[in-house]
């Protein structure tokens, strides 16, 4: 089943630039969709669309739709919370981002946006995003430690759990092993593969082995537009 899908979607930044042209891509539901292209041809400014991120800079345009299954919501619209989109669409980044808070703190964060303040609920959420972000056994004895301590690798698992503490639908992976060491490379590509049984996953990527390895479809941009899409079989078998 489609879970989202991008229709004609246009980007214009403040100085006017078209970053997006006319993009049509559907996000199956349960899959990995990788998003490959050369440096510059809008991967990035794609990715942002589907949590508004865009809308933190004034001046910047949509046109098109972003719309989600099977509510229809479309997430462009204006009359639609970031916030909101925020919570079922979340983004991890190319370098590990945590807050300057405790390991809990990060994970909390999003419950406590969305006004969760029960102890118990908020233990259990966050062991069992800090779980499927496969960080629970290493920091279940450090949880009030800063987040800064841990290694490159685990500050990413845990950028994933804050991320998955709200359980989303859908999460943006922008380059998410581009600053990581092959052994946390590893490990977060089998993460968005067990974490594809739960959600739908749209990741933008460099390495094309990663592509081949861990996606299921594979989209390639190109100045802006989409000039493939398909199978990543195909895509990867074809000279
Ligand atoms: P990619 O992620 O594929 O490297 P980007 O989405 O970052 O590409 O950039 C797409 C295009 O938009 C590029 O031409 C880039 O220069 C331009 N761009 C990116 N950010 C901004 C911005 N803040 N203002 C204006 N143009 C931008
Ligand atoms: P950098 O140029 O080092 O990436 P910036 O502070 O310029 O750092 O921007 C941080 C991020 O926010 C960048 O990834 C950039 O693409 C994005 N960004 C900057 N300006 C805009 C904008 N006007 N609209 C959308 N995204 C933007």
């Amino acid at each position: 089943a489609i879970k989202a899908e991008a229709r004609d979607l246009n980007f214009f930044y403040s100085n006017g630039a078209r970053a997006l042209k006319g993009i049509t891509m559907p996000l199956y539901e349960n899959k990995i969709t990788a998003l490959i292209g050369p440096s510059g041809c809008g991967k990035s400014t794609f990715l942002r669309c589907f949590n508004r991120m865009h809308d933190l800079y004034p001046g910047n345009k949509y046109q098109g739709e972003i719309v989600m299954h099977p509510d229809n919501t479309n997430v462009l619209d204006s009359g639609v919370d970031p916030i909101e989109v925020r919570m079922r669409i979340s983004m991890v980044f190319q370098k590990p981002n945590p807050f300057p808070k405790s390991i809990y703190e990060n994970v909390a964060y999003g419950l406590r946006v969305r006004g969760e303040n029960n102890k118990r609920i908020m233990d259990d959420k966050v062991e069992e995003a800090l779980k499927g972000a496969a960080l629970w056994n290493e920091v279940k004895d450090r949880l009030h430690d800063l987040a800064f301590n841990l290694s490159g690798g685990q500050q990413q698992r845990l950028c994933i759990a804050r991320a998955l503490a709200t359980d989303p639908e859908i999460m943006l992976f922008d380059e998410p092993t581009s600053a990581l060491d092959p052994i946390a490379t590893a490990n977060i590509e089998e993460l968005m593969v067990e974490l594809r049984s739960k959600l739908t996953i749209l990741v933008v990527t460099h390495n094309m082995q990663q592509a081949a390895r861990v996606s299921d479809y594979t989209a390639y941009m190109y100045l802006g537009e989409l000039i493939e899409y398909d199978d990543t079989d195909k895509i990867f078998t074809n000279p």
